[in-house]
């Protein structure tokens, strides 16, 4: 060893020791944080699905690569991070002896040939997400971006990482080349080579630059160790436990979406009969009752911002976007973590836990981060606005697009919950729906008398459970559909068309009760349960004997559809439910309905965003519309994953906009500008909210807003009447 190789040996060690110090430390805080959070005893089943979910997503970069180049790229540098791992631990030979190099591999071709090609492609793959971040700052002319609010000295500075890193490895081995000591032929290492060409015939010079690569990756190490936030770092070794851990492993597309989590109170789902908001958790009131995996959550977001670039609230220009919503409790719980570890934080009656001894030592910041609400005004030191809350529509949109499965709409339906539920704290006009919820079983507060109304009038009759026993679906009416003029329409279009195909089918008439999906969603669980129980009992009574597989339940609504296909299982209801998009397109796909006349004048489709992204049924109301209209569906430009909101989920529909654009003209905007004459959509409260989008713009004697069902019985039936304006604009 000569007196270089003992200078870059020594220096080598110092700052790996020092590094691996640090990041022992940075992990354990880590570990500690997360562990405060609640148990959450359901995210360690089914081991083998979560471990294909994890290797599938992560390998095959499945969310990343829906957005082509970046996703490509970034698949490219994380190949390169984990395969070229192996030749930092190559350094520590280099700078012992400039020749050294893995022990077995390091002297096989094959090694050499794939490190260069990775190499090659990591360079490549780090260029481009460096110029795409450069175009997508913040600061550029052109404004806002995905990166708005993200930390962007680190992203830079991980990038810049990651470059130094890659040259350094093909340096160490020019300087080889150089000197005559690379042992891989010119045909696997051509890039080595032609480094190599460049560089001096310096004996030492493979040593120093394996002491800078060194330098260079404990750099990284000793900045992320001493910024445990610093999530586009940590979500390298993050990702994994985070997608491993996540709700449903079995569904990777979706997993988060659908339906939401029971309120639980120390990991277990929570029983109204006997909870006690003295002794259980209601919802989320201070960061530390979210799960462990919500604190997981937090401390994985890289920062990308792809869940605010598809966010409606934030596209619109209100407060909330769902980046800085999950940043903001990360920061917080990482601010307030020396606080609780020490024993403090609030019991559930509100007086604090530690005493004045345990918390003596700490410093004034960390007490004042303990003392702030989670939710509240800039005025009293909330971490997040109650506008931030309230903005959300729970659309999906950010949980769709995060390439480390975060559930941000779980967590903002938990903090939901207590302000409901204990502060009856959220927008006074949504007290109105609450009220009707209770007392009317439904939002609108209609006479429980009029529900079947909308069968006046119908050339045929529509039976009732009970009336008959062989139905074979049950038509799950809905609320909107049972008193909404506009949804009316569908209903009678639906039963139509099922009575025209010869469907058995019986409704529960005044028995129905709102599936409970508003009440949820804004956080009312109480409320919820009452009317969900309720209704669980008369479906189970309804179709007592059967099987699950013919429990069948037919919904217009894509909000009843959630709701008892994915939430009455947590009480007891097992049915097999459809959205009448997807029995519609199985009765045109088997000859029972057939589409005589198409309609024309250019149709459009929405997709409500709990058909589509929370359910995944995206293909049904297209093949539907394929058969009945002329011509080719004319697409937005956001549709099926990507739809954009209409503005009216997560019960929004009952709260007024006060802040920012309007979203449902934003969605009317993009539709009209398809050129489409007929807007189709397969949602009550899209309809309603399209509508009025349409209307607002003065745009109703050219565009029309009608659900898919009217479609198809526009072109099954030309002849039917059709009423009022619905007609005018299609149908030829
Ligand atoms: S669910 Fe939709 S509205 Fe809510 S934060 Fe996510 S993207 Fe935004
Ligand atoms: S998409 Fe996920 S990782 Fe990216 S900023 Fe949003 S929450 Fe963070």
């Amino acid at each position: 060893m000569g007196s270089v190789q003992i200078v870059t040996t020594i220096l080598a060690a110092a700052i790996t020791a020092v590094a691996v110090w640090l990041a022992v430390r940075a992990v354990l805080k880590m570990v500690a944080v997360i562990r405060l959070g609640q148990p959450a005893p359901e995210r360690f089943g089914d081991k083998a699905a979560r471990t294909r979910t994890m290797l599938v997503e992560t390998a095959g970069h499945t969310r990343m690569l829906k957005w082509g180049v970046v996703g490509a790229a970034h698949w490219f540098v994380m190949v390169g991070f984990v395969v070229l791992s192996l030749l930092v631990l190559e350094a520590y030979f280099e700078v012992v002896t400039p020749t050294g190099g893995l022990p077995v591999i390091g002297h096989w071709t094959i090694f050499g040939l794939v490190t260069e090609i990775i190499t090659v492609l990591g360079l490549v793959g780090i260029v481009v997400l460096m110029v795409i971040r450069l175009r997508n700052r913040p600061t550029r002319p052109g404004g806002r971006s995905r990166f708005t609010g993200s930390t962007m000295w680190q992203g830079y500075f991980v990038e810049w990482i990651v470059l130094l890193v890659l040259i350094f490895g093909l340096v160490i081995r020019g300087f080889k080349v150089a000197t005559d000591h690379f042992e891989y032929p010119l045909w696997a290492t051509p890039v080595s080579h032609a480094v190599g060409a460049v560089l001096p015939d310096w004996s030492d010079g493979a040593s120093v630059a394996a002491l800078i690569k060194i330098a260079i990756s404990m750099t990284w190490l000793i900045v992320i160790s001493l910024n445990v936030t610093m999530g586009v770092a940590w979500h390298r070794f993050l990702a994994f436990p985070n997608i491993f851990f996540k709700r449903e492993p079995a569904k990777p597309a979706g997993s988060g979406l659908g339906a939401l989590r029971p309120m639980t109170s120390q990991g277990k789902p929570l029983d109204f009969e006997e909870a006690d908001p003295e002794k259980d958790q209601f919802g989320v009131a201070h960061v530390e009752q979210f799960s462990w995996k919500g604190l997981l959550d937090f401390s994985t977001c890289t920062e990308c911002g792809r869940c605010q670039s598809q966010c409606p609230a934030w596209n619109t220009g209100k407060p909330l976007s769902p980046k800085l919503l999950v940043l903001s409790l990360r920061d917080h719980a990482y601010a307030k973590a020396p606080y609780l570890l020490a024993g403090g934080g609030k019991d559930l009656t509100g007086e604090e836990k530690a005493t004045q001894a345990q918390l003596a030592h700490l410093d004034v910041l960390s007490l004042a981060e303990g003392d702030k609400p989670l939710i509240g005004d800039a005025e009293s030191g909330g971490v997040i606005d109650p506008d931030v809350l309230w903005s959300c529509t729970t659309c999906g949109a950010c949980v769709e697009q995060c390439p480390v499965d975060i559930e941000h709409v779980d967590h903002i339906v938990d903090m939901r919950r207590y302000q409901v539920l204990i502060e009856s704290s959220f927008p006074s006009e949504a007290g109105v729906m609450l009220r009707n919820l209770e007392n009317k079983g439904n939002p609108w507060g209609a006479p429980q008398n009029t529900r079947e109304d909308w069968t006046k009038g119908l050339d045929f009759e529509v039976p009732r459970v009970g009336e008959v026993d062989d139905f074979e679906y049950l038509f799950w009416v809905g609320c909107a559909g049972a008193f909404e003029d506009r949804a009316k329409k569908t209903t009678r279009a639906v039963a139509t068309l099922l009575n025209e195909a010869g469907v058995t089918f019986a409704i529960l008439g005044e028995g129905e009760t709102c599936s409970g999906d508003p009440a949820r969603r804004i956080g009312n669980e109480f409320v919820f349960q009452m009317l969900a129980q309720q209704n669980v009992e008369t479906l189970n009574e309804a179709f007592e004997g059967r099987e699950k597989a013919k429990r069948k339940i037919v919904a217009t609504c894509p909000h009843c559809f959630n709701t008892l296909g994915n939430e009455y299982g947590q009480l007891g209801g097992e049915f097999e439910v459809v959205h009448h998009t997807q029995l519609l397109a199985h009765l045109v796909a088997t000859g029972k309905l057939t589409p005589v006349q198409p309609v024309d004048g250019g149709v459009t489709y929405h997709d409500p965003c709990y058909l589509g992204r929370h359910n995944r049924v995206f293909a049904a109301p297209r093949e539907v519309l394929g058969d009945a209209i002329a011509g080719d569906l004319t697409e937005m430009p956001r549709n099926s994953e990507r739809s954009f909101c209409c503005g009216a989920g997560g019960a929004r529909m009952w709260m007024e906009e006060k802040i920012g654009k309007r979203i449902n003209v934003d969605r009317v905007e993009e539709a009209m500008a398809t050129g489409a004459k007929t807007v189709a959509v397969g949602c009550p409260f899209c309809s309603t909210m399209l509508n009025d989008g349409v209307n607002g713009k003065g745009a109703g004697e050219q565009v029309e807003v009608i659900d898919v069902a009217s479609v198809l019985l526009r072109s099954v039936k030309p002849e039917q009447p059709q009423g009022g304006r619905e007609t005018a604009p299609i149908g030829g």
